[in-house]
């Protein structure tokens, strides 16, 4: 059994692979926080690493038969931080987080103590639930339920991070710790001005770019190194990789060996336990790439056709939240159509068109999302250019058209009476599978 290919030994799982594999390629893939990744990533992911265990860190490992590991997990040090353009002089990574989640909490035990004070962006805002989101009747996340966490918001008029509210917040507030980054936001970061509100409260700068760190190594936004102590990011998202962490840490600040070892210890053994090695192998080939010459010309790409896919919605008539983007992403406001997010995620998926439902702001309810978010990394991966993401958006607005027709037949608020009338024998399900 060892050495028969999966096709042979598991035929199940091989199956739905293939089915998996055939749905990415034959369909237009426009979720924010996916990509497709390189098939020489995947083959690093998909290696003998896998059986390894290596607890601790390069030359100080709990196992033996790490030499050829400590290389590897030495070379994705280094092209991390070639990738981000950061002197190895002042900054450090650690590259053994399991994901942006684990990387993040990670990053929260080493920075601050239990109950600590943190804000981070408000869910319903573009956050993500990993900086401190709670709803009035619960806590849901441990960045929640371990620290008191505060959530800043979007100006209503602009849709832009409240920059001002947030440091009038934080004086009330005094937080030790500010979280910037988002999930759901498409406009860059003023990082300078954050430092300064953190500074007011001598609290820490932490940015999590899991979404643009691709376009953020290729320096087509604003530097967050710049301005941050601890910056955080997923590696499968505009940055291309598998799905992982990495923890970026400054070596310049007072106590600084202090910050190093607060990250790495609060990776293993407080949050983790071996790396992946496979992963990390995955990791360090997609920042050789990330770092090549035409990575720039990749990410330069991906807000081109971020911004084309905008333009045409908005000559379609439709609403943006800030009515553009700077990044990879669009967050189109159904809510004067009448439609709610997961009603067109639905048609879009019966129509090979993968988006997700996502709060807009002034949402009165994250259970039911106004707003469908786009991304348009995995396009660009597959070499799609401006003029096919004006088609694209040509086929969101075909596909609106039909959810109406279908909100209309179905004569109810409720998804499975729309989910009935789209997949039944209507003429807007006919309609649909000729989409
Ligand atoms: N941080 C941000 C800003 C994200 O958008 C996400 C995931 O979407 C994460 C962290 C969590 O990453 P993971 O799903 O790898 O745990």
């Amino acid at each position: 059994d060892l050495y028969l290919p999966l096709a042979q030994a598991d035929e199940e799982v091989h199956n739905i692979i293939e089915k998996e594999a055939w749905r990415q390629w034959s369909g237009l893939e426009l979720i924010a926080s996916e990509n497709l990744t390189s098939r020489a990533t995947m083959e690093a992911n998909g290696s003998f690493l896998t059986n390894k265990y290596s607890e601790g860190l390069p030359a100080a490992r709990y196992y033996g038969g790490n030499e050829w590991i400590d290389e590897l997990e030495i070379l994705c040090r280094k092209r991390a931080l070639e990738a981000f353009h950061l002197d190895p002089a002042k900054w450090g990574v650690n590259v053994q987080p399991y994901s942006g989640s684990t990387a993040n909490f990670a990053a929260l035990t080493a920075l601050i103590q239990p109950q600590d004070r943190l804000m981070g962006l408000g869910l319903p805002d573009g956050g993500h639930l990993t900086h401190g989101y709670y709803t009035a009747k619960k806590k849901i996340t441990a960045s929640s339920i371990y620290f008191q966490s505060f959530p800043y918001a979007l100006d209503p008029k602009t849709q832009l991070i409240d920059y001002e509210g947030l440091a009038s917040q934080a004086r009330i507030f005094k937080p030790r710790l500010i979280i910037c980054g988002a999930s759901a936001y498409p406009r860059d970061w003023d990082y300078a001005d954050l430092r300064k509100t953190a500074n007011e409260h001598g609290a820490f700068l932490m940015a999590d770019i899991a979404h643009t760190s691709g376009l953020v190594a290729a320096q087509v936004l604003n530097n967050p190194f710049e301005y941050c102590d601890v910056v955080t990011t997923t590696t499968h998202k505009t940055l291309r990789g598998p799905r992982a962490g990495l923890i970026f840490f400054r070596k310049d600040l007072q106590n600084a060996e202090d910050l190093e070892k607060r990250v790495n210890e609060a990776v293993f053994p407080a949050c983790q336990g071996g790396p992946h090695n496979n992963t990390i192998a995955g990791i360090a080939v997609a920042l050789k790439q990330a770092a090549s010459p035409t990575w720039k010309k990749y990410a330069l790409q991906v807000v081109s056709n971020a911004k084309a896919l905008a333009s045409e919605l908005v000559s379609c008539g439709y609403k943006l939240q800030t009515e553009g983007t700077d990044n990879h992403l669009v967050l189109w406001d159904l809510r004067p159509t009448g439609l709610t997010g997961s009603k067109v995620e639905k048609i879009g998926d019966l129509v090979g068109i993968t988006i997700n439902k996502n709060a807009v702001s002034g949402d009165k309810s994250a259970q039911t999302p106004g707003g469908i978010r786009l991304g348009t990394s995995a396009l660009t991966s597959r070499n799609m250019l401006e003029e096919d993401h004006k088609k694209v958006a040509q086929f969101l607005h075909r596909t609106v058209q039909l959810s109406l027709q279908i909100q209309k037949e179905a004569g109810s608020k409720l998804l499975k009476d729309f989910v009935r009338v789209a997949t039944g024998e209507t003429e807007s399900a006919k309609a649909v599978k000729q989409l």
